[in-house]
């Protein structure tokens, strides 16, 4: 199906009520106003939501499917249903937003897309997309996370990506931002800096919105057919934001729809370094070009945070959501890292699907809220594959789950 973008929000600036805008150099500023400028426009032209399109169903395998989960239901007391991004090629939703930017870099003529990645989910698909569209890829990475995340080094190399080291500091995510930022304001001319997810500095939290709004776009139509009507409620991962917001927008409008947002509560929500629970325990500030709630240290710093789930590890969140979150619109919960492995089984086990750690933060959620509301339909966005998680987790959690002796 076509993409129909929801042009509501931000304004002109790039704000959501207070939160988003854009806090970057000036000489980069002119260069963020030429990729806004142009956004703006092609968003609006046929040919290139046919072409975006046309990838989305032949390419990535869209529509991805709505799965009613039986015994998940049965177990837990509600209606619960699975939006299988999932099944996506990669595995997972991010190829939804690197396929749009790819194209939108070809459009720019930029010769090169440039990115940071931590476990090396965002660097696969945007390697990916880069090799589809035709464009170099230059992907920082930290060193300690290169020889942790192996499989996916080698993915973004086999894909003609250049893989390049982040060596100071502690070597993982923050450093590999560093860097990345570093070679874009060397040349952002030849170069554009692809964002991960619906965070930065405008119009990326804007633009990544749009195109991830076709997961909910799809889903109101698939469960209307499949259900004669809305679900009660949504419930997706929040990390960056992206997955949630994706399938968030089509309903924000539905106020019978119940929105739910969940982040990773980790070891101890109570101990600062223990999670990465932003707007849950977090306070507005100013990060990485733009304004929105984030977990800071006493110098306004980017605080550490963990999670099991890499891809929800990270100290700020969307403008956008932000902004859901001050005017009550989508209620935003928290899951620790032991609920969301438990929910990683239950769902294997249950209905043969093995969920990446992240979305299973998400379907942790939605067996909380079948038992407090019974009865009741619950669509999950399950935001991606489990692949690249089992050896992480077998190892650590094997025993706890009765797997024993795999060598
Ligand atoms: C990256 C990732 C996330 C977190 O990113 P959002 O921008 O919050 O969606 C969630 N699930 C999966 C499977 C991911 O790879």
């Amino acid at each position: 199906m076509k993409n129909s973008f929801s042009h509501a929000l931000p304004n002109k600036e790039g704000y959501f009520g207070e939160y988003g805008g854009s806090f970057i150099p000036p000489e980069l500023q002119a260069v963020m106003d030429e990729i806004t400028q142009t956004y703006l426009e092609i968003r609006e032209q046929p040919e290139f939501q046919a072409e975006l399109a046309e990838l989305y169903k032949h390419y990535v395998g869209r529509p991805s499917p709505i799965f009613h989960a039986k015994n998940l239901s049965e177990r837990f007391g509600a209606d619960i249903y699975l939006k299988r991004e999932d099944l996506n090629h990669t595995g997972a939703h991010k190829i939804n937003h690197c396929l749009g930017e790819a194209l939108l870099a070809k459009k720019l003529g930029k010769k090169k897309l440039i990115a940071e990645t931590g476990a090396g989910q965002h660097g696969v698909a945007l390697a990916t997309a880069a090799a589809l569209v035709g464009l170099e890829c230059d992907i920082y990475m930290g060193e300690v996370d290169i020889a942790k995340e192996h499989p996916n080094v080698v993915r973004m190399a086999i894909l003609g990506a250049n893989v390049i080291p982040a060596t100071h500091g502690r070597k993982t995510l923050k450093e590999a931002v560093d860097s990345a930022f570093e070679a874009y304001l060397k040349d952002p001319i030849s170069q554009i800096y692809c964002i991960g997810s619906v965070v930065g500095p405008h119009p990326f939290p804007m633009m990544v919105r749009d195109f991830q709004s076709i997961i909910g776009n799809e889903a109101k139509l698939q469960f209307q057919e499949m259900t004669h009507g809305a679900p009660d409620n949504i419930i997706a991962c929040v990390g960056g934001g992206s997955n949630a917001i994706g399938i968030f927008t089509a309903f924000l409008d539905d106020d019978a729809v119940n929105l739910y947002g969940v982040e990773p509560t980790g070891r101890n929500v109570e101990e600062d370094g223990e999670h990465a629970a932003t707007m849950l325990k977090g306070s507005p500030g100013t990060m990485h070009g733009f304004h929105s709630y984030m977990l800071q240290d006493d110098a306004g710093e980017p605080a550490q945070v963990y999670s099991v789930a890499s891809g929800l590890d990270y100290p700020s969140v969307g403008p956008q959501h932000s902004y859901l979150k001050d005017t009550d619109r989508v209620t935003y919960e928290g899951i620790s890292d032991d609920e969301a492995i438990q929910a990683f089984f239950d769902l294997s086990r249950l209905e043969g699907i093995i969920p990446a750690i992240e979305s299973a933060h998400a379907v942790a959620y939605a067996c909380k809220l079948a038992k407090a509301k019974p009865g009741s339909s619950i669509l999950v966005n399950l935001s991606g594959r489990g692949d690249k998680d089992i050896d992480f987790v077998v190892e650590k959690y094997g025993q706890q789950y009765g797997i024993n002796d795999l060598a």
